[in-house]
């Protein structure tokens, strides 16, 4: 699998901001583990330092040049559309932003702008909920819980039907936290 080298992408990055893009842009190559890329705008982060595009120094190494090239193009396609309208997204604004940097525009790498990495945090966090389940040894019912239960929690169905309703250890549930 041929690779793009950091040098690669240098050249491919000046050529593509002296083509479409009218403020200074820096590239520089991110740790990231999680995104491939991501473009930071000046005026919307209020930082006060520069633009820039990141590309992750992992994925880089890990990516055929033909997908980091459509990766470039899709963080182009949002740096110009911050350019000529201070957001972006992947509506069908930046999905214009794509035809004019051959981006596919049905790709999408998570994580590369700041509202998508905040929504990413927000799912991560939803997701970072325990959860255990658990089996009755019985009747193979599963139960959901998002706490750990008690060790003598046993299947009610079944202590009902085959234990006069009365709780029995033969019926505890089976715990297994999957989360
Ligand atoms: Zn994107
Ligand atoms: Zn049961």
């Amino acid at each position: 699998m041929k690779i793009m080298t950091q040098e690669e992408a240098q050249r491919l990055f000046d050529g593509l901001v002296r083509k479409h893009l009218k403020e200074h842009w820096i590239l520089r190559f991110t740790n990231s583990a999680r995104s491939l890329g991501i473009t930071e705008y000046k005026h919307r982060l209020q930082t006060g330092r520069v633009n820039r595009i990141g590309l992750s120094k992992h994925y880089l190494a890990h990516t055929s040049y033909i997908d980091m090239l459509d990766v470039i193009k899709h963080e182009f396609a949002h740096a110009i559309e911050f350019e000529r309208h201070n957001t972006s997204s992947h509506g069908w604004r930046w999905k214009q932003m794509c035809r004019i940097t051959g981006a596919d525009p049905s790709r999408l790498y998570q994580g590369e702008t700041p509202t998508a990495i905040k929504q990413m945090n927000r799912e991560r966090r939803t997701n970072a909920k325990i959860i255990y389940e658990l089996t009755c040894p019985k009747c193979g019912r599963v139960v959901i819980k998002n706490r750990k239960p008690n060790a003598t929690l046993a299947c009610g169905s079944c202590c009902k039907k085959y234990n006069h309703n009365r709780h029995s250890k033969d019926y505890l549930f089976k715990v297994e936290r999957i989360r």
